[in-house]
This record gives C-alpha cells, structure tokens and sequence, in this order.
C-alpha cells in the first residue's frame, strides 16, 4: 500500500522525489532535443541546461542527505506527459518550424519545473530548512534564466526567418 503523507515535513519529502523523478527525466530528454535543434546558439543552449539540470539533481541528493534521507524518486507522471508529447512534436517536425516546436516543448518544462521548485522552496522554509529553501530558489533561478532564455533566441530566430522571406 502506498505510504501515507500527513505531514508538511512528509509532503516536502514527497515534492523532493518527485523533483528527482523530474531532474532524471530531463536528463534524458534535453541530449536528444539539442540533437535536433538546428541553430547553434539552440544547441548551446540545450547543452548548458543539460550540464545545470545534471548539478540540479546532486543539489537534490545534497537535500536529501540533509534530511537523514537517501535519494529516491517518485515517478512524475506529469513530467512524463510532457516529454512525451514533445517527442510525439519532435517526429513530427520539420524546417522551417523545428526550432520553434523545440523551444515550445521546452518552454513547457521550464514553467512545469518553476512550478514544483516554488512550491518546494515555500514547504522548506515553513518547515525552517532555511538552506535548503535557499537551494531550491537558486535551481527555481536556473529554471527561469532558462525559460527566458528560449524565449529570446526563439525571437530571434523568428526575427531573422521573417527578415529572410
Ligand atoms: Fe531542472
Ligand atoms: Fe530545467
């Protein structure tokens, strides 16, 4: 039987596996997203994300030391669902629009993982784990830095495809 959570300390621990689970799966997405994309500074910009989202995940394990705990996931069904469906978009495609559709899916990612990494931070400081609250908000920074990040190369890159037609 699933284990039940009534505790804030309880529900924390829960947020911080299911963010393992998370940081796990976009690990393995972000090598194949920046294999496709086709401008440089897209590729550059999966790749950096790939080496924060792999520090992200020690950061992680770092909390759960803290906690007396071990590293464990908890399968993220959300996360899933969106990577999925960025791949099911990936198939399908094609110039000029691959980047766009890239920077679209990821998007999705970002905003998913702001969402869960605020939530987090807000349990861990309620609960007075005042340093980890302070790493859950540096990786939430990661996280935004990122999202507009991809917001500015995807207008650039629209800029300079509208200015070439
Ligand atoms: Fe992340
Ligand atoms: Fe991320």
């Amino acid at each position: 039987m699933a284990e039940k959570i009534k505790s804030l300390e309880q529900l924390f621990l829960h947020q911080l596996k299911d963010l393992y689970d998370v940081e796990s799966q976009i690990i393995k997405a972000l090598p194949k997203m920046a294999k496709k994309a086709s401008s440089s500074e897209l590729k550059k910009a999966f790749e950096i994300h790939l080496k924060e989202t792999e520090e992200q995940k020690k950061r992680l394990e770092e909390c759960f030391k803290e906690l007396g705990e071990k590293p464990s996931a908890a399968k993220c069904a959300g996360i899933r669902g969106i990577i999925e469906e960025g791949e099911e978009l990936m198939k399908k495609l094609e110039e000029p629009a691959m980047d766009a559709g890239l920077v679209a899916s990821a998007q999705r990612v970002e905003h998913y993982e702001m969402a869960a990494y605020g939530t987090a931070r807000t349990f861990a400081s309620q609960l007075g784990h005042e340093e980890m609250a302070d790493v859950l908000q540096e990786i939430l920074d990661q996280e935004s830095a990122t999202d507009e990040k991809l917001s500015q190369i995807a207008e650039q890159e629209l800029n300079q495809k509208a200015a070439a037609t």
